[in-house]
């Protein structure tokens, strides 16, 4: 049924796009012509194939609101790219379905959880539901090693009591390639030694992938390789990652980062890959989530604010700053600074203004 219900999303998903694609097509020059344009709904796809009425329909509601969603990212920026056709040969597949008055839930057992069509199923369960969140949706999916994963959405209904941030408290961060970030105190994070390893072992792995002939048996058992320890990396990494923005949401009331938009910095810095790769992207998101839990909040400055080039101490810029200045001395009053810490003593200093506490 699970791969039955990815095939029907799928093939709704595709149709839907097709249909999208003519049209844009011919009004593509007319902005207004083209917003006008009405598209089948699933509804009226489920009348010319009725097979698609054998899965759960909340998934083909949430195909349509995909490809929705990824239209209107393109249109809102280009770099995001025209939506694509999904493939069946693809061996990622997901569906996402909504909980209706119960009818995502995981037994009082902890080893099951029911979805719509599915019926009570056994899972291992990762993490426990926090008290006070209700499920919000389900997304069933198959990963590049053939495994399924039920991932599930919540959202917190109680009232949390909002921590009141203290000066001393507060945490200024600046992104950093090698390490994940540096703090204002200096202090980075502690990226594991294992998991710069693995990421090494990964690359290699992958070069050799691109050396075997494609689609000869070499390449696949290669390419299974490459895909077991990819997963096994992401998990390393993202186990690291959540635990180093719980200990930062819990020692600290508020954390001040610059609002980056990585895909432009790694394009622009031409960091290349290693600006996505360390996470610092998921990084935020846990980051975030892990403080408002807690009643606490992430501040985002503003991405032009001139973090490095900016003297902490007598609030000189230093225009002649360069990426690869890692220490300078300013101009103004004779302070050697560390680069990033000073970057990051002044993103706390642009935060700790926008909490309103200067
Ligand atoms: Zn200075």
């Amino acid at each position: 049924m699970i791969r039955k219900t990815f095939g029907c999303v799928r093939f709704l998903y595709n149709r839907m796009l097709a249909e999208r694609q003519v049209k844009y097509e011919c009004y593509r020059a007319d902005k207004q012509q083209l917003k006008q344009q009405r598209y089948r709904t699933p509804a009226s796809f489920k009348m010319e194939f009725d097979w698609l009425r054998e899965v759960d329909s909340l998934a083909l509601c949430n195909a349509e609101l995909n490809l929705k969603t990824a239209f209107r990212n393109f249109f809102r920026d280009k770099h995001m790219g025209y939506p694509k056709f999904k493939s069946r040969k693809n061996p990622v597949q997901s569906y996402t379905t909504n909980n209706q008055k119960g009818t995502v839930r995981i037994a009082a057992d902890g080893k099951h959880v029911r979805i719509p069509k599915l019926g009570m199923i056994r899972i291992k369960l990762h993490r426990q539901i926090p008290d006070g969140h209700v499920i919000k949706s389900a997304t069933i999916s198959r990963n590049s090693n053939g495994k399924y994963h039920i991932s599930i959405l919540t959202e917190y209904a109680a009232d949390i009591e909002h921590t009141i941030p203290h000066r001393e408290k507060v945490l200024g961060l600046d992104y950093s390639s090698k390490t994940l970030y540096i703090d204002h105190t200096g202090t980075s994070a502690n990226y594991p030694r294992y998991l710069r390893q693995m990421e090494v072992q990964l690359k290699r792995a992958q070069r050799v992938l691109s050396r075997r002939e494609k689609g000869g048996s070499n390449w696949k058992k290669q390419k299974l390789r490459v895909a077991r320890l990819h997963e096994k990396v992401s998990n390393q990494r993202k186990d690291f990652l959540h635990k180093e923005s719980r200990q930062l949401a819990e020692a600290w009331d508020a954390v001040v980062v610059e609002d980056l938009n990585m895909k432009v910095m790694s394009r622009t810095l031409s960091l290349g890959k290693a600006t996505m790769d360390n996470g610092n992207g998921m990084f935020r998101a846990f980051l975030g989530y892990k403080l408002a839990e807690r009643g606490k909040s992430l501040v985002r400055i503003d991405k032009w604010y001139p973090s490095s080039k900016l003297c902490r101490t007598c609030g000189t810029i230093n225009t002649e700053l360069t990426l690869k200045d890692r220490v300078w001395v300013c101009e103004g009053c004779g302070m050697l600074h560390q680069r990033d810490e000073n970057a990051a003593g002044n993103i706390r200093a642009e935060g700790i203004r926008l909490l309103g506490m200067a």
